[in-house]
């Protein structure tokens, strides 16, 4: 995907802008093209069809609705299935924050090609539980159900999150983070399609029929087994294979959102400077024909990053290590994705 610009001036924008930050333009993502249209409250005519401001955009969301969708809610807000309630500012403001992660999320999904069915169309389909806890008055569980993704919006708050983060012993946790994990546990059950793609799943995450509940007790009460670092992404994927296979779902999605947003942007790493041995020119790529030659890359690329990040003082972009079984991991992954895409 094109790095994302201004109708009326061409200037870059971000995926989350509402307002063109060079002319001032009322921006309007039209997510069949994924590219930004003018907003109009009248409407803007796109391939022959009027669309409009989503009725969410007084909370940040800045898709645009076609005339014939019925609610007035666009693509991604149609997805939402339970909210806070109207009456709730305060959760309301953590539901536009949370938005941003969610439409990141669903641009990738779409860019990719992933086949998207609401839970409004199939039993199962893809839907969102957008709740706070601090709201409901009990603690809200992030997790996926049957194709419907729940989030604790009361995670916005840095404050909290962070400490959430530190306590669980995280290298690190954000909202998109937790978006592109739930949805993995959402697409391991629709990409994998037959007997022989469960056998390979269980060949590298292990048998997904054990126990979770043994597995939550296990892991909470012994935490991850010495030496996870030689085949899992992380502790928590060391839980229960469910995990293993959406930890990885989410970083592959990590990984081919920055190399494409890198490259997108004309990056490109000179070699010698970077140290590396070089076999094609350009890194990173624009596409990959494999995850190994991605993964490839994105060490360079995710070095880079991480030295960028300690020259402001900041963690490590990506602070994480990926080992030759996980390489096998997101292959598999990868494998799934282009096998399910319809781009
Ligand atoms: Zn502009
Ligand atoms: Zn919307």
């Amino acid at each position: 995907m094109p790095a994302p610009r201004c109708p009326r001036c061409d200037r870059f924008v971000f995926l989350d802008d509402l307002v063109c930050r060079s002319c001032g333009a009322d921006l309007g993502f039209h997510h069949p093209s994924l590219r930004y249209h003018l907003a109009d409250p009248a409407g803007v005519e796109i391939d022959g069809m009027r669309w409009f401001p989503c009725g969410n955009r007084p909370w940040g969301c800045n898709w645009l609705v076609a005339e014939d969708a019925g609610a007035g809610r666009c693509f991604s807000c149609s997805l939402s299935r339970r909210l806070p309630p109207q009456s709730d500012p305060v959760a309301w403001e953590k539901l536009a924050a949370a938005g941003v992660a969610k439409r990141r999320l669903m641009v990738q999904l779409l860019q990719l090609g992933l086949p998207i069915v609401p839970y409004y169309e199939r039993e199962g389909g893809l839907g969102f539980d957008l709740l706070s806890s601090l709201a409901e008055g009990h603690p809200v569980m992030i997790g996926h159900a049957n194709g419907i993704i729940t989030i604790d919006l009361a995670e916005t708050l840095d404050a909290r999150r962070e400490a959430l983060r530190v306590s669980l012993g995280e290298p690190y946790r954000t909202m998109l983070g937790h978006f592109r994990h739930e949805v993995g546990h959402y697409y391991q059950g629709v990409l994998i399609t037959d007997e022989a793609g469960w056998e390979e799943c269980r060949a590298l995450f292990g048998d997904e029929r054990a126990s979770y509940q043994d597995a939550l007790d296990r892991h909470y009460t012994y935490g991850a087994p010495e030496g996870w670092r030689t085949s899992f992404i992380s502790e928590y994927a060391t839980m229960h294979p469910w995990e293993d296979f959406a930890e990885c779902f989410a970083h592959y999605l990590h990984i081919r959102a920055t190399l494409d947003t890198a490259s997108a942007a004309g990056m490109v790493l000179d070699s010698e400077r970077a140290a590396r041995i070089v076999d094609h020119d350009v890194v990173p790529r624009s596409e990959y024909p494999d995850a190994e030659l991605m993964l490839d890359d994105w060490q360079w690329v995710s070095l880079f990053f991480n030295r960028v990040n300690r020259a402001m003082g900041q963690h490590d972009l990506y602070p994480f290590e990926l080992s030759p079984p996980v390489h096998e991991k997101l292959g598999f992954i990868d494998r799934l994705i282009r096998r399910g895409s319809t781009a």
